[in-house]
This record gives C-alpha cells, structure tokens and sequence, in this order.
C-alpha cells in the first residue's frame, strides 16, 4: 500500500524492468522464509559456538531440531566441525517418575554445579511432549534459578517426533553443547516408557530418582530401569520423610545386590536427599565424581562411549535403509496386497517378506 502510494505520488517515471532472479541464494531462502534472521556461514555459526556464543548456539540447535532439509544439512556440518572440541564433559542421565521431584532436583543440583564454577547444560527428551505442549521437560518456568545462571544453559525437548529422531537431535546437541565448553551435560527424561533405555545409551552415568514408598516403588518402577542406574538418589527425604527415606535406601541397596554386576564394575549407590532443603545433595555430586574416577581409572569411561559411538552408527545405518525401504514406491505399493494374502493363508509371512525384499532390490539395482 505505502508502496503503492509512493510510486503514484513520484514525478518519475520508472519504467517496468524485467523481472529479475533474486540475488540471494535460493538455497537459503527457505533458511530466512518468514523469520529475518540473520544467516551465517557455517564457520560463523562454529566460531560462535566455540566461543560460547548462546544465541549462536541455540540457532544452531534449532537448525538440528528443524525438519527443512536446507537446515538438516547446515547442522550437519556444524556438527562436524564442532566434533573435534566436544567430548570433555561428563554426561549424566536422569529419571524418575512424574511428580518424583526431577525439575526441583535439577535445579538443586544444577545450582550447586554451577556455583561450584561448572557450565551446565539440561537437555531433554520427552517424545510425548505433543502431548503436554507448553510444559515440556526443561521448560525454563520450572527451574526459575538455574535458568538465570550464567554457568547454565537449559534446553527444552525437541518437540515430538519419532523416540529414535527425538534421541537423534539430543545427542547431536550434546556436542555443540560440548564445543560451546558446557563440561556437565544433563539429559533429563521421564521415566515411563522407552525413552530412558535412550539416555541411558547417551551418557556417561545414569541416576534413578525414587520416592520413598519403597514397596509400591520397587514395583512400579521396571526392573530394567533399576538394572541401569549408576546410582539411585530417593528424593525429598526431608520432614516426616527422613525415617522413611533410610528404610527405602536399606532395601534398595539389597534389591540392586540382587541384580547381576554391572560391565563398569561400578556397584551403584543409592542416596538420599531432599531437593527441597537441598540436603544430601552434594553427596550425588560426589557419588556421580567416584564414578567418574572409577571408570577412568579402569577405562571403561571411553570404553562406553566408544561402544555408545559404535551403536549410533549401526542404528543409523538400519533407521535409514528401513526408511528407504518403506518409502520405496515398489514396496508400499505391494504390502497392502501381500499383508491381506498372507492374512488369508494364500502365501506364508517369509514368502511374503521375500517378495517385498526382491521388488525392492530389483527396483533399486535400476536406479
Ligand atoms: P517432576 O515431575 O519429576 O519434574 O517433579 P517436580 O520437580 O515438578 O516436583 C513434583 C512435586 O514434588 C512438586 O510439588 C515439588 O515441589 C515437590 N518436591 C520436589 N522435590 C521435593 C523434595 O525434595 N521434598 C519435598 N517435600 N517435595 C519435593
């Protein structure tokens, strides 16, 4: 309009060019589309992140979580020069049921980290978070302190997605966290469903948060999870809580006897402590520093991560020739047909999938 407006009121006459191609990158005007952001070079987002730049690298986060494939490719590279400055932290897990005091004892112990001169960062994974929108894990709104700190960076999770794509960007942001010199590394998860066995295939040490109701706990919590946990801290031991909260440590401890050993030769801890009063909070930062001793004396620190790096590669490799194969046009035109034969007895299951498996590689053999 104002445009418009000018143009009739100008007593000169411009005379209609040829419309011209437009001189910015084609490749990156999906990058700005609808946001003025400024775009840097791949260098500049590094260097930013390199020398601690938080707006740097949160764009460069947002470019991991971003579905367009421009931006798939941007992080890509960054990460790939981010790689040689990450690695030197110690990455810690963290679990425990809705309402078992995760947020408050992030805070607690984050505060205590950060004021101790540590750079934290708290990540997240919440596949579900769809679900719970606004209030997603690592929301700023529940750690009032920690995420006014200097020495903290908080993160929410990448919003839903797939477990396996969810877990994909939080480790990829743990390494520009890394680079950006953050040297204690939180990923915190809910712990109901398969998203811990996620973090825990992530970081160095991983901590079970528990309650103090032992006997409905030790039941609802799967055992699976327990088997995992380097060390298990049962919170809000505080008030009318603390006889309780000692009785709870007695029989963890003799339910984790029960479990096998652990590879690290690690014999987890169980702790209490109270998120609230803060008590009992330095000790988890001492069990979690043991631990870091212990399993660099024995080398079994960088034998998991090397086993972790291993495992990453392979899933990828499989997520991706799953993918391709599902997306084949041959296959997803033949699994309706082949699904309802095998459904009606006409072919077995394995003649089936053999089917599926020769169209595809015939299909890709002429590409
Ligand atoms: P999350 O769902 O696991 O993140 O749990 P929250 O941190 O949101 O805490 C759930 C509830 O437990 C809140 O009302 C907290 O105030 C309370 N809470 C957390 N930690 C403690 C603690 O150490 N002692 C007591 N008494 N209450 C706590």
């Amino acid at each position: 309009m104002e445009e418009n407006k000018k143009k009739i009121q100008s007593a000169l006459k411009v005379q209609e060019g040829i419309e011209q191609p437009s001189s910015i990158n084609p490749q990156l005007i999906n990058t700005l589309k609808g946001k003025h952001k400024p775009v840097f070079t791949v260098d500049e987002y590094v260097e930013g992140i390199i020398n601690g730049n938080r707006t740097i690298l949160s764009k460069s986060i947002t470019l991991i979580e971003s579905s367009l494939h421009e931006h798939q490719q941007l992080a890509q590279l960054i990460i790939a020069k981010c790689l040689p400055y990450a690695g030197q932290s110690i990455r810690i897990g963290i679990t425990g049921v809705p309402g078992v005091g995760k947020s408050t004892f992030i805070e607690a112990l984050g505060k205590y980290i950060c004021n101790s001169g540590h750079k934290l960062a708290v990540l997240a994974i919440d596949p579900s978070s769809e679900r719970s929108k606004g209030s997603i894990l690592g929301d700023k709104t529940r750690m009032e302190e920690l995420s006014v700190d200097a020495n903290a960076f908080i993160r929410p999770s990448p919003s839903a997605g797939s477990l396996g794509g969810v877990a994909r960007k939080t480790r990829e942001t743990i390494i520009l966290c890394e680079a950006a010199g953050f040297d204690t590394i939180f990923v915190e998860t809910v712990g109901v469903g398969q998203s811990e066995t996620a973090v825990h295939a992530m970081v160095d040490f991983f901590l079970l948060l528990m309650l103090a109701n032992a006997g409905d706990e030790l039941q609802g919590i799967k055992r699976g999870i327990m088997e995992m946990a380097d060390a298990i801290a049962i919170n809000k031991a505080d008030g009318e809580n603390i006889k309780m909260a000692s009785l709870a440590k007695a029989q963890y401890k003799n339910a984790l006897h029960l479990f096998p050993p652990t590879d690290s030769g690690w014999i987890p801890e169980v702790a209490t402590c109270s998120a609230y009063t803060r008590e009992g909070i330095e000790n988890i930062w001492n069990i979690i520093n043991d631990y870091k001793l212990f399993t660099k004396g024995n080398q079994f620190f960088n034998l998991k991560r090397q086993i972790q790096a291993k495992r990453i590669m392979f899933e990828t490799v499989n997520d991706s020739i799953k993918d391709n194969f599902y997306n084949s046009n041959v296959v997803a035109a033949m699994i309706p047909i082949l699904q309802q034969a095998v459904l009606d007895d006409k072919i077995s299951s394995y003649v089936a999938a053999q089917q599926l498996l020769d169209a595809y590689f015939k299909d890709k053999s002429i590409l």
